[in-house]
């Protein structure tokens, strides 16, 4: 048995196909988030590989071994584990091929990152303490904050580190050179380490496969920063992956300044004189159903035993404003329910004279009602539909007055 994989990607990280020989295949019992499968699976160790597995934040390839997909890569104690759904024989040839566009792109990510590194380390000192490469996503975390100026002069400087078009190397220095090197993520690690440097931004210890030249990152787009732990979490989106965000965000920027009407370096101020029409527009309707529902309760005969009504649509202020009018007229209670069979309805159940929470409590369990109150004021809210609402208020045994409209 050999003690560790040959990774052919450490070589030559443009490598897709390979043969190798079937040292184990063992049952897979363990279960991750790439092998969530019913069917059984199975562990197997080649001599060597160009699959690179998840590791360092990065995550593996995928491809197939004889044309039968791998589901996951994982590398533990230096062996790696290429977990299949189909069983090889050990000592049998195989020939493996990953898949190139991914592999690709995590290389675009992952050069374009240590650029980022590098660049926020030598001008600000701080470390990167946390990185993810996903399927979608890449963020990178940092022990201190950058504001957006900061953020906007190092994407351009690493940007202009892609025009230089660099030679990324690798290479394993020897224990006494590492001793005085000054590199990222120096830390005691067991045997050999690699060493990536991109001339001028970066030397870091890393394990992954890397374009050959600062060209091929293509472009560095910095697409999002939040406060993360005392520093910063930045996202990035390289190469290819950039360019699907850019097309992305364009047709978006394309539909809203369609619909705006507006040219698309001014889409966002349209979006903000149409929010503030709507702010203005909401005040005014509040206004007109404040001044309607105080119409509609004079019009209601002050000697009421219970009323029940149902309006289609009422903002919650101008709902509790038409319940406040309604109480003082009847001597039981008060039901105003608003909403639609499709939205659901919003109710409000009040009474002067009454504690409400009993019969709540009965409607509750007959329309599956959710709310609570004091005993003068319950509110909730219902699905509906609009007759089953109806027909308990008919039947529940309390004489309430419902307009006619409403059948
Ligand atoms: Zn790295």
């Amino acid at each position: 048995m050999v003690m560790n994989t040959k990774k052919l990607y450490d070589d030559d990280a443009y490598q897709t196909a390979f043969n190798a020989a079937v040292l184990s295949c063992e049952p897979y019992m363990a279960s991750s988030k790439n092998t969530n499968q019913d069917s059984p699976l199975y562990d197997i160790l080649l001599d060597q590989t160009a699959f690179f597995p998840e590791e360092g934040g990065q995550n593996a390839d995928t491809g197939t071994i004889d044309d039968l997909p791998v589901l996951d890569v994982q590398i533990k104690d230096g062996l790696i584990h290429h977990i299949t759904n189909t069983p090889f024989i050990p000592g049998q040839k195989i020939t493996g091929n990953i898949d190139w566009m991914p592999r690709y792109s995590n290389m675009q990510q992952h050069s374009g990152e240590h650029i980022m590194s590098g660049l926020i380390h030598s001008h600000f000192g701080y470390d990167n303490v946390g990185f993810h490469l996903g399927i979608k996503n890449v963020t990178l975390d940092f022990n201190g904050f950058l504001t957006d100026l900061q953020l906007e002069m190092i994407e351009t400087l690493a940007n202009e580190a892609i025009y230089k078009n660099l030679a990324i190397t690798a290479s394993y220095p020897s224990k006494n050179r590492l001793s005085s090197m000054e590199y990222r993520s120096k830390i005691e690690l067991e045997g050999p380490v690699r060493i990536v440097t991109i001339p001028g931004y970066d030397i870091c210890a890393c394990c992954a496969p890397h374009v050959k030249k600062t060209g091929e990152i293509g472009i560095i787009k910095i697409t999002d920063a939040i406060k993360y732990k005392g520093g910063i979490r930045i996202s990035i989106q390289c190469g290819a992956r950039a360019l699907d965000d850019y097309r992305m965000k364009q047709q978006q920027l394309h539909s809203i300044s369609v619909l705006l009407s507006a040219r698309q370096e001014a889409a966002a101020d349209a979006a903000a004189k149409l929010k503030d029409e709507n702010f203005a527009l909401k005040g005014q309707i509040i206004s007109l159903q404040n001044s309607l529902i105080g119409q509609k309760a004079a019009a209601i005969s002050p000697d009421q035993e219970n009323i029940f009504l149902l309006e289609n649509y009422m903002d919650p202020g101008a709902h509790k404003n038409y319940v406040n009018l309604l109480t003082g007229k009847c001597a039981g209670l008060c039901a105003v329910f608003a909403g639609n069979d499709i939205d659901g309805y919003r109710y409000i159940i009040s009474s002067k004279t009454k504690d409400v929470r009993p019969f709540h409590e009965q409607m509750k369990k007959q329309v599956l009602a959710k709310g609570g109150g004091s005993g003068q004021m319950v509110q909730g809210s219902c699905s509906g539909p609009k007759e089953q609402i109806l027909s308990f208020f008919q039947t529940c045994g309390l004489p309430f007055t419902i307009p006619r409209h409403l059948f």
